[in-house]
């Protein structure tokens, strides 16, 4: 699938990605970053619903799904609340800065009484979707929900096209930008590939 960008839209094959607009954000915006996320959720439908209900006070431009679905839910020239307090190099308030993308994906796990993983809602995560892992602002080690390689590249394909049309100067986890708050996208998430491979640094 090629994707483009075409008036502040992101197009698959030429075709305006399916759009959903949030309340939350709209004020005029320069992207100069590309900020990742997971949703901490296991479906697009959940992320999306949340990001139109006005109690949410948080949207994000386009939310991916574990298929690659994506849906856009803001113009590309226009802010969402995804970054919340959050400084980079200097620069506070990312919001007005960058693009973000939310990943569905449930993020760290709990151990059910059972043995097994469950997501934070209780949700059960079969052991083959879990990575084993230690995040660089923790001191052990969790269970993360794992990324499909198929997402992944997606993500990759996605911010190609995006960092063509608004030309990026860095890729972030929201866990760079808000360290003493944030955990996501998390170690399971090859971040650093991800942000090369998208600035055709990788
Ligand atoms: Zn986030």
């Amino acid at each position: 699938m090629s994707y483009s960008v075409m008036n502040h839209r992101l197009c698959l094959g030429g075709r305006p990605a399916a759009f959903r607009q949030s309340p939350h954000g709209g004020r005029p915006l320069k992207p100069r970053f590309l900020v990742l996320h997971y949703t901490a959720g296991l479906s697009v439908r959940s992320a999306v619903d949340w990001f139109l209900d006005p109690r949410a006070r948080a949207s994000a431009h386009l939310v991916l799904g574990r298929q690659g679905e994506v849906t856009q839910m803001m113009p590309l020239d226009r802010t969402c609340w995804h970054c919340g307090t959050s400084e980079w190099q200097g620069l506070s308030g990312l919001n007005g800065h960058s693009l973000g993308i939310e990943i569905v994906n449930a993020g760290k796990l709990a151990r059910g009484a059972g043995g097994g993983w469950r997501t934070w809602t209780g949700e059960v995560v079969p052991d083959g979707e879990v990575v084993v892992a230690r995040h660089r602002h923790e001191s052990s080690e969790a269970g993360w929900h794992a990324y499909p390689a198929g997402q992944i590249d997606t993500v990759v394909a996605i911010g190609k096209a995006l960092h063509a049309a608004y030309g990026f100067g860095a890729v972030l986890g929201h866990e760079e930008i808000a360290p003493r708050r944030k955990i996501d996208p998390g170690p399971a998430f090859p971040l650093a590939e991800v942000a090369a491979r998208i600035l055709g640094r990788g």
